[in-house]
């Protein structure tokens, strides 16, 4: 999956946790920390990434650092944990999609298990293909695939916005406090 579907997803996941932050500047940093987070996997960082497919797209390691992060959370930052449980819920699912959206190219087939089992999952959508080359050059071929993933995961974002309105709406006077 390119940039294009996993930040849409990203941003969806993000909408439906976003805390009841007054400010937007705030909103804005939770949304962009989501959409970072639905391509962690394939942050270009030495031993990460697309350099080591086998630790980076790993179920099995990324859940392991999922499971230190929220314990050293824990234990550093319990109340908070606590009172941001759907935004830290939200933001380990977002992590995992990226795994499950990686095996809908029509052409992949990850396996998501190492070390434990070299076992390839894929779950090939017909219109989700692989880019030809990383760009720039944004050519024809690329804004195609771009755009494909686009109609895909677009009504994700807008089902999620249209949700957070209408929960915002049928509450009224519940105040910050309902969605954090
Ligand atoms: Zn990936």
């Amino acid at each position: 999956m390119t940039s294009v579907g996993h930040s849409l997803v990203g941003a969806s996941i993000g909408l439906v946790c976003l805390p009841g932050f007054k400010k937007i500047q705030n909103r804005l940093v939770f949304l962009v920390g989501f959409i970072a987070v639905a391509s962690l996997p394939d942050w270009p960082i030495p031993g990460w990434g697309h350099y080591r497919l086998d630790i980076s797209h790993s179920v099995i390691v990324n859940g392991g650092i999922m499971l230190g992060l929220v314990l050293g959370m824990r234990g550093l930052a319990g109340p908070t944990l606590q009172t941001y449980r759907l935004a830290v819920v939200g933001m380990l699912i977002t992590w995992l999609s990226h795994f499950l959206l990686d095996t809908l190219y029509v052409d992949s087939s990850m396996a998501l298990f190492r070390p434990l089992s070299d076992i390839e999952v894929s779950l090939p959508v017909p219109w989700l293909k692989t880019m030809p080359h990383v760009p720039p050059p944004f050519d024809r071929q690329i804004l195609s695939i771009f755009w494909y993933e686009a109609l895909t995961f677009m009504p994700f974002l807008i089902l999620a916005a249209i949700w957070r309105v209408r929960s915002r709406s049928v509450v009224p006077g519940s105040g910050d406090g309902s969605n954090t």
